[in-house]
């Protein structure tokens, strides 16, 4: 029971989600999978995006220990060995003595006090994944094995049960989600290790639920999560899918879980070849959805500066500069996809890279570098290695050379991993010699990397058939 109480406790200390909006009195809260019954009289209240739970109330009803002090409307919480201190109309209160501030003070209304639960939940650790459609809180206890099995939260039976049970895994041997994007209508998570994903759906609204256990974001993610470990992912362009969120959603074992939030019904195929690629695929015969994607990769990177200039300048943050300009430009068109196989400072080999354009289906693949040789070459080649890219090769080439002003050194063949191990059209452009002062001297200037990213976009629009 004392356990019960304690996590009861944490479990209604945990609503402060400036998500919610104004329908706090229609939240339902899950622990472990179980339904609880608020009470009537001190619903969950709302207050200005805080959500403020009736602590006296429903801590008394449930048994857990608590006290009121009316005189200096004081709530007092012990629970182990912290001790939390509220006090109604502050905004400081304590931890074990230490001063903390709170976003929205507690309050007094009619004859129940509500807390600002976000705070209290903070001390406590707690995985909770909220549901802002259906105003449905999934709170699941840390390192306790609690088998959810099915849960109904009331909308007919159609749930998001907690994650199976396992034994847990130190922080180490958890996979890390090193990326998520979504293209071609399909969801890819990318994953350091083998997984185990367990997917299904479920209507009212409809969704697709993906739970990877054993899994951790990878510190990629840190500014990208808010801090409840939720993330979201902006889809446009896609009538099925409304939007793509993600969190932590269990301690035990750690599990991030993926939901795909859809404008109606839709048939997925899970591809889990335990390759490093988790795919969702939403093209519902699995088949092409019809747009075009485009795959750009920038060479090197991480550990690989590529060529390095005469004034001791890397290639691969030339390669990965133009790159996100490009992307830029890509995200105004609304015909085709893309993908990146990096967008930061990092090194997907070159098989990794080979294998996102292929994994994807990708219609294209465009591989952005910058060349080194004697001081006195100059200019711009592009490079292809099977006959099918010949057609891709001068298009882009064309643009590339009006692009950078640069010497045109034609369109070359040479047997390199990325163009031959692909299976669509794929050229390696070079965009310049930084081994030569001239061209270093401009390469790393915003307006020639500007020309040379339209230029591209260019290319490819061409080649796509694109107006
Ligand atoms: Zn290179």
């Amino acid at each position: 029971m004392k356990k019960t109480g304690l996590m009861l406790f944490m479990l209604i200390c945990m609503f402060a989600f400036p998500g919610l909006g104004h329908a706090a009195g229609s939240t339902n809260i899950y622990l472990d999978g179980k339904a609880l019954n608020l009470p009537k009289n001190g619903e969950v209240q709302n207050v200005n995006g805080n959500i403020m739970i009736p602590i006296r109330v429903v801590v008394e009803e449930l048994g857990f220990n608590v006290n009121w002090e009316k005189v200096t409307r004081t709530v007092t919480i012990k629970q182990a060995d912290t001790t939390l201190k509220l006090v109604v109309g502050e905004k400081t209160a304590t931890v074990n003595g230490n001063k903390m501030n709170l976003l929205v003070a507690p309050i007094l209304k009619s004859d129940t006090t509500l807390v600002p639960l976000r705070f209290i939940g903070e001390q406590f650790g707690l995985t909770v994944h909220w549901d802002n459609a259906a105003k449905t809180a999934y709170l699941v206890t840390p390192g306790d094995n609690n088998s959810g099995g099915d849960v109904d939260p009331g909308n007919g039976g159609t749930t998001e049960p907690t994650p199976p049970t396992t034994p847990p895994v130190t922080d180490e041997n958890l996979a890390s989600i090193g990326g998520i994007s979504f293209s071609d209508n399909k969801l890819m998570i990318a994953t350091d290790k083998n997984v185990t994903p367990n997917i299904f759906k479920i209507s009212g609204p409809e969704r697709i639920v993906i739970d990877i256990p054993n899994t951790k974001f990878a510190d990629t993610f840190s500014n990208i999560l808010d801090s409840d470990k939720n993330g979201y992912l902006d889809v446009e362009g896609y009538p099925a899918v409304s939007k793509i969120r993600y969190s932590l959603y269990s301690n035990s074992p750690s599990t991030i879980r993926f939901v795909i939030d859809l404008n109606q019904a839709q048939n997925y195929k899970l591809t889990n070849d335990n390759d490093g690629l988790v795919i969702i695929d939403l093209n519902s015969d699995s088949t092409s959805s019809g747009r075009k994607l485009v795959v750009i990769d920038a060479g090197h990177g991480g550990s690989d500066p590529g060529a390095i200039s005469v004034t001791k300048k890397k290639e691969k943050d030339f390669n990965l500069a133009v790159t996100l300009k490009v992307e830029q430009l890509l995200k105004k068109e609304t015909q085709f996809d893309y993908v990146l196989t990096r967008s930061g400072d990092t090194y997907p080999s070159l098989k990794d890279r080979v294998k996102i354009a292929e994994d994807m289906n990708a219609d294209i693949f465009i591989s952005i570098h910058a060349n080194a040789g004697s001081a006195t070459a100059s200019g711009v080649e592009t490079y292809y290695t099977r006959k099918e890219s010949l057609a891709l090769a001068n298009v882009m080439h064309k643009y590339l050379v009006a692009s950078s002003g640069l010497t045109d050194r034609k369109v070359r063949t040479k047997s390199l991993h990325v163009t031959r191990e692909t299976t669509m059209p794929a050229v390696l452009l070079e965009c310049g010699y930084l081994s030569n002062p001239k061209d270093d001297a401009i390469l790393f200037t915003e307006s020639f990397q500007n020309n040379v990213a339209e230029g591209i976009v260019k290319g490819i629009k061409e080649y796509l058939g694109i107006q």
